[in-house]
């Protein structure tokens, strides 16, 4: 079905719209990704064509056998033994905040923004690549046996397994976060590290990875210039890893394992998701890797009735713009938001990104219930709100998901997908969970600029 024409309208002129997949479905199975993986230039050839529930499972175990490890490298994963988890919390201020009924569903938080070592969604993928990165290196020289369980990790951490990771390096491009995790993580296990950031990246992040002992290379393009660039670099190098944002399996499959937390948390909370209690969860995207891989872990771990929407930039919708045009393998188009004359500049520094990962469109195609797009100074809005109502301080990407409650209650496109669904009738029962992506590392100084820009936007209005 070809996108409506008021829709394109809108994304061209750069307003905040609802976009509705026409291929969703409600089937709950494995999903071709072959070929979106099969890229040329890859590393990782495309001989896997399929990704179901036992990868995310793999996924799930790799952190269990290093968390021992990982309690011992970072401090502040020493109380939690070692798992990297953020709180589900109840968030009535915000339902009231956003004009909801209480006929509409009550709203949780799902706060990434909040998670330790990265300081956003990035600890889960990007630790879990380079986690498997080490596990493979490890076991190739021999460190660790080949089927380690958690008690041989600690070797790691030998002056042995040190040498030998020294040796081996682990790069990629990042507009900030990413960059944030993989150098974080990287370097506390001995790799020599690189980060490739593009224009867009703060300069706080910048430098807290120099002051880890992370390689920053900065490039004046934007975010698929640095991964380009970082890729290319990587690639003269057989000891060198690229971790590739625009089409790694091992950070999205690192991102669907949270689901497995998700749903533990929920049933603490007594809910369930089913046909009579529809579950809503909207994630903040940037080139789609980390949504994606979420939305993919929520089909197959809560099933169908979990509808999940992604929540993009008007200036940098690049998921959008892949999804609209249907077609995701090696030699379809692969769009950018240039294309639709859209500058991709944006305070989302997390989300600033032109073109999308054709693997996270790939998977998504029968999964995703929509796209919806927000504007900065809604995103600035909310930073103040989200303070003033929860006393949570996140960047501005991270409050992307705040906007999908009134984008699917009140607006046509929104009342089509409940009415499609045959959900109006269990809204009542229903719950929205609003996923925050980033934050905790932000310096006080900068977090104070976006809180006042949010605080005189809103005065504004008033
Ligand atoms: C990276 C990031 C996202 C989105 O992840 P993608 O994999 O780029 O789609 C969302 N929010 C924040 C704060 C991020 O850093």
């Amino acid at each position: 079905m070809p996108t409506s024409a008021p829709t394109l309208m809108r994304l061209k002129q750069s307003l905040p719209l609802l976009w509705l997949n026409p291929a969703r479905s409600t089937a709950v199975a494995a999903q071709e990704v072959g070929h979106a993986l099969a890229t040329t230039g890859s590393e990782s050839p495309a001989e896997r064509q399929y990704i179901s529930l036992a990868d995310i499972e793999a996924a799930r175990s790799r952190f269990e056998r290093f968390a021992p490890l990982l309690a011992k490298l970072f401090p502040e994963l020493a109380a939690s033994g070692g798992v990297i988890e953020s709180a589900l919390s109840s968030a009535p201020a915000v339902a009231s905040l956003l004009g909801m009924a209480p006929g509409q569903g009550r709203v949780l938080i799902k706060q990434d923004h909040a998670l330790p070592v990265a300081g956003s969604i990035k600890a889960r993928g990007g630790l879990h690549e380079v986690l498997e990165f080490a596990e493979r290196v490890a076991i190739a020289n021999g460190l660790l046996p080949s089927q380690p369980s958690a008690a041989d990790y600690v070797a790691l951490l030998s002056e042995r397994a040190r040498e030998v990771f020294a040796r081996h390096s682990v790069a990629v491009g990042s507009t900030g976060n990413l960059g944030l995790s993989i150098g974080v993580i990287a370097s506390a296990l001995g790799f020599k590290a690189s980060v490739h950031m593009s224009a867009d990246a703060k300069a706080w992040k910048k430098d807290r990875l120099r002051q880890r002992g992370v390689e920053v290379v900065e490039h004046a393009g934007d975010y698929a210039q640095a991964v380009a660039q970082g890729r290319a670099q990587a690639a003269t190098d057989p000891l060198a890893h690229f971790v590739d944002d625009e089409r790694s399996l091992s950070l999205f499959l690192g991102y669907a394992a949270a689901v497995f937390g998700l749903r533990r948390q929920l049933a603490e909370q007594g809910i369930v998701v089913d046909a009579q209690h529809p579950l809503f969860v909207y994630l903040p995207c940037g080139v789609g890797g980390a949504p994606a891989g979420i939305a993919f872990g929520i089909r197959q771990i809560l099933g169908p009735h979990a509808h999940c929407f992604f929540a993009e930039p008007v200036q940098s919708p690049c998921v959008l713009v892949q999804m609209m045009d249907g077609s995701d393998g090696p030699q379809g188009p692969h769009p950018t938001v240039y294309d639709y004359g859209l500058h991709n500049r944006t305070e989302a520094d997390g989300l600033a990104v032109p073109q999308a990962s054709r693997l996270a469109s790939a998977a998504m195609r029968e999964v995703l219930g929509g796209i919806y797009t927000v504007e900065d100074g809604q995103l600035m809005r909310f930073v103040y709100q989200l303070e003033q109502a929860e006393g949570l301080r996140v960047e501005p990407s991270a409050t992307a998901g705040m906007a999908g409650p009134s984008m699917l209650l009140g607006t046509p496109e929104g009342q089509r997908y409940l009415q499609e669904s045959g959900l109006q009738a269990h809204l009542a029962q229903s719950t929205h969970v609003v996923w925050t992506t980033g934050g905790l590392f932000v310096p006080p100084a900068q977090y104070q600029q976006f809180w006042e820009a949010g605080r005189d936007l809103l005065a504004q209005q008033a």
